[in-house]
Protein backbone atom coordinates (compact mmCIF):
# COMPACT_ATOMS: atom_id res chain seq x y z
CA UNK A 1 0.00 0.00 0.00
CA UNK A 2 1.46 3.63 -1.19
CA UNK A 3 2.34 5.71 1.62
CA UNK A 4 1.00 9.27 1.71
CA UNK A 5 2.69 11.80 0.53
CA UNK A 6 0.32 15.34 1.82
CA UNK A 7 2.37 17.01 4.35
CA UNK A 8 5.91 18.67 5.43
CA UNK A 9 5.75 15.47 7.85
CA UNK A 10 5.06 13.09 5.45
CA UNK A 11 8.02 14.51 3.11
CA UNK A 12 10.29 14.43 5.90
CA UNK A 13 9.25 10.49 6.19
CA UNK A 14 9.97 10.00 2.40
CA UNK A 15 13.73 11.59 3.26
CA UNK A 16 14.24 9.31 5.71
CA UNK A 17 13.14 6.11 3.63
CA UNK A 18 14.49 7.17 0.56
CA UNK A 19 18.31 8.46 2.35
CA UNK A 20 18.33 7.17 5.69
CA UNK A 21 18.52 8.81 8.79
CA UNK A 22 22.36 9.02 8.77
CA UNK A 23 21.75 12.10 6.72
CA UNK A 24 19.03 13.36 7.32
CA UNK A 25 18.28 16.40 8.59
CA UNK A 26 21.96 17.93 9.06
CA UNK A 27 22.58 21.54 8.44
CA UNK A 28 25.43 22.79 6.24
CA UNK A 29 26.99 25.86 6.43
CA UNK A 30 27.78 25.88 2.74
CA UNK A 31 23.82 26.16 1.96
CA UNK A 32 24.52 28.76 -0.32
CA UNK A 33 26.67 26.89 -2.39
CA UNK A 34 24.84 26.35 -5.69
CA UNK A 35 22.52 23.49 -5.51
CA UNK A 36 23.70 21.14 -7.94
CA UNK A 37 27.13 21.43 -6.57
CA UNK A 38 26.76 20.80 -2.96
CA UNK A 39 24.47 18.34 -3.91
CA UNK A 40 26.54 16.45 -6.06
CA UNK A 41 29.18 16.85 -3.26
CA UNK A 42 26.38 15.55 -0.51
CA UNK A 43 25.32 12.72 -2.74
CA UNK A 44 27.60 10.69 -4.52
CA UNK A 45 25.88 8.34 -6.46
CA UNK A 46 22.19 9.06 -4.66
CA UNK A 47 21.05 11.95 -6.79
CA UNK A 48 17.96 11.93 -6.90
CA UNK A 49 16.05 12.67 -10.85
CA UNK A 50 12.61 13.33 -11.32
CA UNK A 51 10.02 12.31 -13.80
CA UNK A 52 6.80 14.23 -14.25
CA UNK A 53 3.33 13.82 -15.82
CA UNK A 54 1.83 17.21 -16.33
CA UNK A 55 -1.59 16.56 -16.40
CA UNK A 56 -3.85 16.15 -13.48
CA UNK A 57 0.06 16.08 -11.68
CA UNK A 58 1.95 19.38 -12.32
CA UNK A 59 -1.01 21.40 -13.89
CA UNK A 60 -4.70 21.04 -12.38
CA UNK A 61 -7.14 18.75 -14.65
CA UNK A 62 -8.96 21.56 -16.79
CA UNK A 63 -12.54 21.35 -19.02
CA UNK A 64 -10.26 20.88 -22.10
CA UNK A 65 -6.74 20.42 -22.18
CA UNK A 66 -6.53 24.04 -23.94
CA UNK A 67 -7.45 25.36 -21.16
CA UNK A 68 -4.53 23.25 -18.41
CA UNK A 69 -2.35 25.71 -16.87
CA UNK A 70 1.01 25.56 -14.84
CA UNK A 71 0.40 28.04 -11.96
CA UNK A 72 3.00 30.61 -12.61
CA UNK A 73 4.35 29.50 -8.67
CA UNK A 74 4.75 26.36 -9.65
CA UNK A 75 6.53 27.13 -12.87
CA UNK A 76 8.94 28.62 -10.39
CA UNK A 77 9.56 25.70 -8.45
CA UNK A 78 10.04 23.76 -11.61
CA UNK A 79 12.77 26.06 -12.66
CA UNK A 80 14.71 25.96 -9.30
CA UNK A 81 14.21 22.28 -9.09
CA UNK A 82 16.21 22.22 -12.88
CA UNK A 83 19.60 23.61 -10.74
CA UNK A 84 19.85 20.50 -8.64
CA UNK A 85 18.01 17.49 -10.22
CA UNK A 86 17.55 16.06 -13.58
CA UNK A 87 13.93 16.87 -14.73
CA UNK A 88 11.49 15.31 -17.13
CA UNK A 89 8.23 15.28 -18.27
CA UNK A 90 6.96 12.67 -19.41
CA UNK A 91 3.27 13.63 -21.20
CA UNK A 92 0.64 12.32 -23.45
CA UNK A 93 1.26 15.58 -25.46
CA UNK A 94 2.73 16.80 -28.57
CA UNK A 95 6.07 17.96 -28.29
CA UNK A 96 5.44 21.85 -29.45
CA UNK A 97 2.15 21.34 -26.80
CA UNK A 98 4.15 20.21 -24.02
CA UNK A 99 7.36 22.76 -24.53
CA UNK A 100 4.50 25.42 -24.54
CA UNK A 101 2.58 24.57 -21.28
CA UNK A 102 5.95 23.93 -19.38
CA UNK A 103 7.59 26.82 -20.91
CA UNK A 104 11.19 25.99 -19.17
CA UNK A 105 13.97 24.59 -21.49
CA UNK A 106 15.81 22.84 -18.56
CA UNK A 107 13.86 20.27 -18.70
CA UNK A 108 14.17 17.04 -20.76
CA UNK A 109 10.54 16.62 -22.88
CA UNK A 110 9.21 12.84 -22.92
CA UNK A 111 6.05 14.05 -25.72
CA UNK A 112 3.21 11.89 -27.43
CA UNK A 113 3.74 9.00 -24.51
CA UNK A 114 7.48 9.22 -24.69
CA UNK A 115 7.35 8.34 -28.09
CA UNK A 116 9.31 11.70 -28.71
CA UNK A 117 12.08 12.95 -26.72
CA UNK A 118 14.01 16.12 -26.46
CA UNK A 119 16.59 16.55 -23.57
CA UNK A 120 17.09 19.82 -22.29
CA UNK A 121 20.31 21.25 -21.18
CA UNK A 122 21.19 20.33 -18.06
CA UNK A 123 21.11 23.15 -15.20
CA UNK A 124 18.64 25.83 -14.67
CA UNK A 125 15.86 25.87 -16.96
CA UNK A 126 15.08 29.74 -18.63
CA UNK A 127 12.16 30.83 -19.55
CA UNK A 128 11.39 29.64 -22.82
CA UNK A 129 11.92 32.00 -25.97
CA UNK A 130 11.53 30.77 -29.50
CA UNK A 131 14.75 29.33 -29.43
CA UNK A 132 16.13 26.84 -26.94
CA UNK A 133 19.73 27.07 -26.52
CA UNK A 134 22.06 24.85 -25.24
CA UNK A 135 25.06 26.15 -23.17
CA UNK A 136 28.20 24.98 -24.99
CA UNK A 137 30.63 22.42 -22.92
CA UNK A 138 27.52 21.71 -20.77
CA UNK A 139 28.24 18.30 -19.56
CA UNK A 140 25.04 17.18 -20.97
CA UNK A 141 25.45 17.41 -24.71
CA UNK A 142 22.37 16.90 -24.97
CA UNK A 143 19.41 13.99 -26.65
CA UNK A 144 16.70 13.15 -28.67
CA UNK A 145 14.79 10.44 -29.82
CA UNK A 146 11.43 9.73 -32.60
CA UNK A 147 10.24 6.57 -31.82
CA UNK A 148 9.59 5.07 -35.49
CA UNK A 149 6.03 3.28 -35.75
CA UNK A 150 6.69 2.05 -39.38
CA UNK A 151 4.57 3.55 -42.08
CA UNK A 152 2.02 1.07 -41.89
CA UNK A 153 0.87 2.14 -38.30
CA UNK A 154 0.62 5.85 -39.15
CA UNK A 155 -1.46 4.90 -41.81
CA UNK A 156 -3.89 3.63 -39.38
CA UNK A 157 -3.25 6.37 -37.18
CA UNK A 158 -4.63 8.37 -40.26
CA UNK A 159 -7.48 6.33 -40.72
CA UNK A 160 -8.55 6.18 -37.22
CA UNK A 161 -8.10 10.26 -37.15
CA UNK A 162 -10.78 10.52 -39.56
CA UNK A 163 -12.96 8.11 -38.11
CA UNK A 164 -12.92 9.74 -34.30
CA UNK A 165 -13.28 13.19 -36.27
CA UNK A 166 -15.87 12.44 -37.63
CA UNK A 167 -17.93 11.30 -34.11
CA UNK A 168 -16.49 14.66 -32.44
CA UNK A 169 -18.51 16.21 -35.19
CA UNK A 170 -21.59 14.35 -34.01
CA UNK A 171 -21.57 15.21 -30.49
CA UNK A 172 -21.31 19.03 -28.68
CA UNK A 173 -18.55 19.00 -25.77
CA UNK A 174 -15.90 16.37 -27.36
CA UNK A 175 -12.36 17.35 -28.34
CA UNK A 176 -10.07 15.81 -30.35
CA UNK A 177 -6.27 16.13 -30.47
CA UNK A 178 -4.25 14.88 -33.62
CA UNK A 179 -0.89 15.20 -32.39
CA UNK A 180 0.22 13.25 -35.22
CA UNK A 181 1.72 10.10 -33.50
CA UNK A 182 -1.13 9.67 -31.08
CA UNK A 183 -4.94 10.92 -31.46
CA UNK A 184 -7.21 12.03 -27.78
CA UNK A 185 -10.54 11.65 -27.69
CA UNK A 186 -11.45 14.11 -24.72
CA UNK A 187 -15.64 14.02 -23.49
CA UNK A 188 -14.92 15.66 -20.16
CA UNK A 189 -17.38 18.39 -21.67
CA UNK A 190 -19.79 16.17 -22.91
CA UNK A 191 -23.26 16.00 -20.80
CA UNK A 192 -22.94 12.36 -18.48
CA UNK A 193 -26.18 11.07 -19.91
CA UNK A 194 -24.46 10.77 -23.15
CA UNK A 195 -21.30 8.73 -22.45
CA UNK A 196 -22.82 5.61 -22.54
CA UNK A 197 -24.05 6.43 -26.53
CA UNK A 198 -20.55 7.69 -26.97
CA UNK A 199 -18.88 4.71 -25.74
CA UNK A 200 -21.23 2.12 -27.29
CA UNK A 201 -20.76 4.19 -30.97
CA UNK A 202 -16.67 3.96 -30.32
CA UNK A 203 -16.85 0.71 -29.76
CA UNK A 204 -18.20 0.04 -33.33
CA UNK A 205 -16.37 2.73 -34.94
CA UNK A 206 -13.06 1.26 -33.45
CA UNK A 207 -13.76 -2.08 -33.92
CA UNK A 208 -12.41 -2.94 -37.09
CA UNK A 209 -8.65 -0.93 -35.98
CA UNK A 210 -8.95 -3.03 -32.64
CA UNK A 211 -8.92 -6.19 -35.44
CA UNK A 212 -6.43 -5.45 -37.33
CA UNK A 213 -4.22 -4.74 -34.04
CA UNK A 214 -2.22 -1.63 -35.45
CA UNK A 215 -3.12 0.91 -33.18
CA UNK A 216 -4.49 0.48 -29.50
CA UNK A 217 -7.50 1.98 -27.79
CA UNK A 218 -6.92 3.14 -24.01
CA UNK A 219 -8.88 4.90 -21.19
CA UNK A 220 -7.78 7.47 -19.41
CA UNK A 221 -9.58 9.88 -17.04
CA UNK A 222 -12.63 11.12 -19.37
CA UNK A 223 -10.85 10.56 -22.41
CA UNK A 224 -9.74 7.45 -25.09
CA UNK A 225 -6.73 7.40 -26.66
CA UNK A 226 -5.05 6.14 -29.61
CA UNK A 227 -1.81 4.89 -30.36
CA UNK A 228 0.35 2.71 -32.62
CA UNK A 229 0.27 -0.66 -30.89
CA UNK A 230 4.11 -0.83 -30.26
CA UNK A 231 6.48 -2.08 -27.41
CA UNK A 232 6.90 1.56 -26.30
CA UNK A 233 5.30 3.58 -23.60
CA UNK A 234 5.73 6.50 -20.72
CA UNK A 235 8.08 3.38 -18.83
CA UNK A 236 10.38 2.62 -22.20
CA UNK A 237 10.42 6.11 -22.16
CA UNK A 238 11.71 6.24 -18.46
CA UNK A 239 14.03 3.49 -19.29
CA UNK A 240 15.52 5.04 -22.18
CA UNK A 241 15.99 9.18 -20.21
CA UNK A 242 18.01 6.62 -17.51
CA UNK A 243 20.52 5.58 -19.51
CA UNK A 244 21.17 9.06 -20.90
CA UNK A 245 23.28 11.77 -18.94
CA UNK A 246 23.00 13.49 -16.10
CA UNK A 247 20.01 10.52 -15.23
CA UNK A 248 22.12 7.85 -15.30
CA UNK A 249 22.72 6.22 -11.62
CA UNK A 250 19.81 8.37 -10.40
CA UNK A 251 17.03 7.91 -7.62
CA UNK A 252 14.31 8.01 -10.42
CA UNK A 253 10.97 9.47 -8.86
CA UNK A 254 7.75 9.13 -10.73
CA UNK A 255 5.25 11.08 -10.06
CA UNK A 256 1.99 10.55 -12.42
CA UNK A 257 -1.89 10.21 -11.83
CA UNK A 258 -3.07 8.18 -14.70
CA UNK A 259 -3.29 5.04 -16.44
CA UNK A 260 -0.67 5.84 -19.30
CA UNK A 261 1.59 6.57 -16.09
CA UNK A 262 1.31 3.01 -14.42
CA UNK A 263 4.13 1.86 -17.50
CA UNK A 264 6.33 5.03 -15.39
CA UNK A 265 5.82 3.24 -12.10
CA UNK A 266 6.73 0.02 -13.14
CA UNK A 267 9.64 1.94 -15.04
CA UNK A 268 11.15 2.92 -11.70
CA UNK A 269 10.02 -0.32 -9.21
CA UNK A 270 13.31 -1.27 -7.25
CA UNK A 271 15.18 1.85 -8.18
CA UNK A 272 13.21 4.25 -7.56
CA UNK A 273 9.94 5.89 -6.09
CA UNK A 274 6.82 6.01 -7.82
CA UNK A 275 3.92 8.64 -6.25
CA UNK A 276 0.37 8.04 -7.34
CA UNK A 277 -1.70 11.69 -7.38
CA UNK A 278 -4.19 10.63 -6.05
CA UNK A 279 -6.23 8.11 -3.29
CA UNK A 280 -4.24 5.58 -1.71
CA UNK A 281 -2.93 3.14 -4.61
CA UNK A 282 -1.76 -0.79 -4.63
CA UNK A 283 0.76 0.03 -7.43
CA UNK A 284 2.87 2.83 -5.95
CA UNK A 285 5.06 3.34 -2.92
CA UNK A 286 3.47 7.00 -2.54
CA UNK A 287 0.38 9.34 -3.13
CA UNK A 288 -0.22 12.32 -2.96
CA UNK A 289 -3.31 14.80 -3.59
CA UNK A 290 -2.61 17.13 -6.75
CA UNK A 291 -2.68 20.29 -4.79
CA UNK A 292 0.46 18.72 -2.70
CA UNK A 293 2.90 18.42 -5.72
CA UNK A 294 4.49 21.49 -6.02
CA UNK A 295 4.80 21.70 -2.27
CA UNK A 296 7.03 18.06 -2.26
CA UNK A 297 8.89 19.56 -4.99
CA UNK A 298 9.55 22.73 -2.83
CA UNK A 299 10.14 20.43 -0.33
CA UNK A 300 13.10 18.48 -2.65
CA UNK A 301 14.39 21.72 -3.40
CA UNK A 302 15.20 22.73 0.03
CA UNK A 303 15.86 19.04 1.13
CA UNK A 304 18.33 18.92 -1.70
CA UNK A 305 20.35 22.43 -1.13
CA UNK A 306 20.81 21.68 2.59
CA UNK A 307 21.94 17.67 2.01
MG1 LIG B 1 -1.91 12.91 -16.17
Amino acid sequence: MSLPLNSHDDFEGFGREVFGQKFFGRKFSERKLPGRKLFERKLPGRKLSLFLDFDGTLAPIAGTPALAELPPASREVLRRLCFIYPVAVISGRGLVDIREKVGLTGITYGANHGMTIRSGPSGPGSRLSGTVSQPSGSACRGFEMDYDVGAERLVELRAAAKVLGAVEARYEGLVMEDKGATLSLHYRQLPGVQVEALMKELDNELAPFKERGLVRVTGGKKVVELRPDVDWNKGRAVEWILGREPFISTYPVYIGDDETDRDGFRAVRGIGASVYVGAEDKDTSYHMEQSSVVGFLRWLIEFGVSR
